[in-house]
């Protein structure tokens, strides 16, 4: 077992107010840094710059202020990291681990075309995989990532259990664009393992990303964190929880007269249990919290129980 400190991180995209799933998983990679003496880290996954605006990083820094759940250090912001981000591509390609891939959106699009019409995998395999540079064009390209075709790629994933994809369905995914900037892939991969993340904790919309994610850690030569994909939050319907259930951000809730220590309370016992214990502290949840007692199971967030807090 490593022996390395704890180091957990919240990523969130600025592109609006902390919602209630986001405040779980923010609340959880607290409590497992706080449980194990570790360090939480705030990132500003910023990135898409035409839906990131300051406003919503403030939302988010008001958010987990209220809930009283502090971060180590500064907020780091992903984009000011884009040049770092295009640096690891370029090693990658260097090892070998990676290409240069020259082929247009047209070309992509034909050869899905004829894959289908032929009844072969979609899955797009570049012809400029194994190019020589002598055969390089001067002409745009994107930077992908050399998976490997046959076998499977695996995941030892701390709440789902041990996941694996078979690499044929896994296509070569691009790092860098055109224009030289990173993908999310990418700039997620190369933050994680330079600020020492080692645990993930996320929503499990992003359990498929860890199956691309580790390709690029091992490429790299780098440890991979622990991933832990925890269920998302549905309404009382059953549904995923969203704005159509009138899901506000956590700031509605403390407007609402809501206490933080009742709202953490709640969050915490969304898809994680302790025994019979409904109520605790937040000294008892840090305590008590363990990966191993998240369950697979999707979250119900049920109003009439926040209100019973
Ligand atoms: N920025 C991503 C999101 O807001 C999270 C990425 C991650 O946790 O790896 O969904």
């Amino acid at each position: 077992m490593s022996t390395q400190p704890v180091i957990t991180r919240f990523a969130p995209s600025p592109t609006g107010f902390l919602h209630i799933g986001g405040a779980r998983t923010a609340l959880f990679n607290w409590l497992f840094a706080r449980a194990n003496g570790g360090k939480f880290l705030l990132r500003i996954e910023d990135t898409d710059k035409a839906r990131s605006t300051p406003e919503a990083t403030e939302a988010i820094f008001e958010g987990m202020r209220w809930l009283g759940l502090d971060w180590d250090g500064e907020a780091v912001s992903q984009a000011s990291r884009a040049e770092r981000h295009a640096e690891v591509a370029n090693e990658m390609l260097a090892k070998g681990a990676a290409y240069k891939c020259f082929s247009t959106q047209d070309e992509i699009a034909a050869f899905r075309e004829a894959a289908k019409a032929e009844g072969r995998s979609t899955v797009f395999q570049s012809p400029w995989r194994d190019a020589e540079p002598s055969t390089h064009p001067d002409a745009p390209f994107v930077i992908r990532v050399k998976a490997p075709r046959d076998g499977e790629t695996r995941v030892a994933d701390a709440v789902q259990g041990d996941v694996s994809w078979k690499n044929e369905t896994l296509d070569d995914l691009i790092i860098l664009r055109s224009d030289g900037s990173p993908t999310y892939m990418l700039a997620v991969v190369v933050d994680d393992h330079d600020m020492g993340v080692t645990h993930v904790i996320r929503g499990d919309d992003h359990l498929t990303n860890a199956a691309r994610q580790v390709l690029i850690f091992d490429a790299m030569g780098w440890e991979r964190p622990t991933f832990a994909h925890i269920p998302l939050i549905h309404g009382p319907d059953g549904a995923k929880f969203s704005k159509r259930h009138g899901a506000p951000g956590v700031e509605s809730y403390r407007d609402m007269g809501y206490p933080a220590a009742a709202m953490r309370n709640y969050l915490a016992r969304l898809s994680w249990s302790h025994g019979d214990e409904e109520f605790f502290t937040t000294e008892q949840a840090i305590e008590w919290f363990s990966l191993d007692a998240i369950s697979k199971g999707a979250a119900r967030f049920d109003f009439k129980k926040l209100d019973n807090l």
